[in-house]
């Protein structure tokens, strides 16, 4: 049985048998996979608070041949979620994020800049004042990094480059649609006032140490969370799952 060492972030944990936990993990090195906590939920764990859901840790994997469920045999946890999940909008706003990357990952794909991306995320929302924000930024980012970025420089269904009139954002076709293009969309497109395309070219191009300086409110913000909201249900394939605040707030 091969011997992992890597970090990790906690994206769910379930109850399995009478003392066990499943986790499933982002690990830097193995991408999306499953590991089984035996023991987990005995008074005295060793695995304590570092399992929980939105912890970042270091983990000893043991992986055995022909099962994707890796042994964890040991971990020491670098970040707490405790506070994330002590708050009702913290806690939403992370599982927004664990659960959007936990339905556009494939199992047992590494990479790494996607890993450091939730860690980001994560890490900025313990900062942040008003996490449905933080998590809308870290949204686009993934977007950006996972091959989905939002089209913004020209109609993403005829490829048209000048817009007349106020643009549409087409969560079919993955970013701005010109008048024509929009009108023959199966679904309904989100109008997108100047202000909200602007908004989002920035929020693509900027860097992750200065996105957090963004700001938007009323008429933009709206539009920008509608449309983002739905091209991102697109990209994951179905609706994402409400968040379940008992799986993610109960300790064992
Ligand atoms: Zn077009």
């Amino acid at each position: 049985m091969p011997l992992v060492k890597t970090t990790a972030i906690i994206l769910r944990s379930r109850k399995w048998g009478d003392a066990d936990r499943i986790i499933t993990m982002y690990a830097k090195k193995l991408g999306k996979i499953r590991g089984v906590a035996r023991g987990a939920r005995r008074q005295k764990s060793r695995f304590g608070a570092a399992i929980e859901p939105f912890s970042i840790c270091r983990l000893n994997l043991f992986e055995k041949a022909g099962d994707s469920l890796f042994r964890i045999s040991h971990v020491d946890l670098m970040r707490s979620s405790h506070v994330l999940r002590e708050d009702l909008d913290l806690m939403t706003s992370a599982a927004r994020m664990v659960n959007i990357v936990t339905a556009i990952t494939p199992d047992g794909d590494p990479d790494p800049l996607l890993f450091e991306t939730l860690e980001q995320g994560l890490l900025s929302l313990h900062e942040s004042k008003d996490p449905s924000f933080t998590a809308l930024l870290f949204q686009i980012r993934l977007l950006g990094v996972t091959g989905f970025r939002p089209q913004t420089d020209h109609c993403a269904a005829c490829g048209k480059t000048h817009f007349v009139g106020e643009p549409q954002f087409s969560p079919i076709a993955g970013g701005l649609v010109c008048l024509s293009c929009a009108a023959h969309q199966r679904v309904r497109c989100v109008a997108f006032s100047r202000g909200s395309l602007s908004f989002l070219q920035q929020a693509i191009r900027l860097a992750p140490t200065v996105l957090t300086r963004l700001r938007a409110t009323g008429q933009v913000r709206n539009e920008v969370e509608e449309a983002i909201e739905r091209y991102v249900t697109v990209v994951a394939g179905k609706r994402l799952p409400p968040v379940d605040f008992l799986s993610f707030a109960s300790p064992r």
